[in-house]
């Protein structure tokens, strides 16, 4: 089981398009937890964004090999970076992803729910890779890719490279 945690508004249209591909890629159930509000300690007033382990903290722990991730609609940082799509507890079961830098507007393009959707797959699959104890990959096609731009997001796929697809199935049986 994967559970989706919006935290903070979260739009309804992207949870639900969010959960299929996810139950797909990784072969197993989501559902969608009720939302949780922002945490107000997370919020750093002069850099406007709030700290990504502040969210991550709230995400409910699932059971022994079940995944939850967390999801935001905020512009997120980590210590040392300027932003972040998303973060996991490496090894752990929760992940979280934002929304906020995905979205062509964020960029001055016009607004395309699809590219939304697909990018949020994307990191969602990456994010939760890492929770099954993948690092990152040095195949620009693989979605365990490190992504530094959106650009990066935008070429690589939304499945594993072979490599990294074994790695996943030891991940899940561990
Ligand atoms: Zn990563
Ligand atoms: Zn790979």
């Amino acid at each position: 089981m994967i559970t989706l945690v919006p935290i903070g508004e979260v739009k309804d249209a992207v949870l639900k398009s969010l959960a299929p591909p996810l139950a797909e890629i990784f072969a197993q159930e989501t559902e969608v937890a009720g939302p949780l509000l922002l945490p107000q300690g997370g919020w750093s007033r002069t850099r406007r964004q709030y700290l990504a382990s502040a969210l991550l903290a709230l995400v409910p722990f699932p059971a022994r090999g079940d995944r939850a991730l967390g999801i935001a609609d905020v512009d997120l940082y980590a210590p040392g970076l300027n932003f972040v799509f998303g973060i996991a507890d490496t090894d752990g079961r929760r992940a979280l992803i934002s929304l906020a830098r995905l979205r062509p507007q964020f960029y001055g393009s016009p607004p395309d729910d699809a590219l939304l959707l697909q990018r949020a797959v994307k990191e969602a699959v990456h994010e939760l890779g890492h929770t099954y104890g993948l690092g990152h990959c040095r195949d620009p096609r693989c979605i365990m890719f490190f992504s530094n731009t959106l650009h990066d997001t935008d070429v690589k796929g939304p499945g594993f490279c072979a490599a990294c697809n074994k790695k996943v199935d030891r991940g899940m049986r561990g």
